[in-house]
């Protein structure tokens, strides 16, 4: 841990950063909504949930060996497709 002195310079991003397109994780009450089964870890941005029926609906998500990934946004889906055997959980 480090504790490193950021007063100056702080995030001042935070206030007028637009949040542009790459939107991870369902909204909180859909999340709370789901059920686990309707909840999958998008395999590329591991941690983040993705509710499959959303990512279906978006495209976002690919049929891999037998098995299907949902991925939490667009970005993902080249990167998933650029190396899928890298993201594919073989257990
Ligand atoms: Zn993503």
């Amino acid at each position: 841990m480090t504790s490193h002195h950021c007063g100056a310079h702080s995030n001042n991003s935070e206030n007028n950063h637009d949040h542009h397109g790459h939107s991870h994780a369902p909204s909180p009450e859909k999340l709370a909504a789901a059920t686990s089964e309707e909840v999958a870890e998008c395999p590329v941005m591991e941690g983040t949930p993705v509710i499959k029926a959303e990512a279906e609906e978006a495209g976002l998500y690919r049929d891999y060996q037998g098995k299907r990934y949902w991925l939490c946004c667009e970005g993902c889906g080249p990167l998933f497709d650029a190396a899928p055997e890298e993201y594919a959980t073989s257990a």
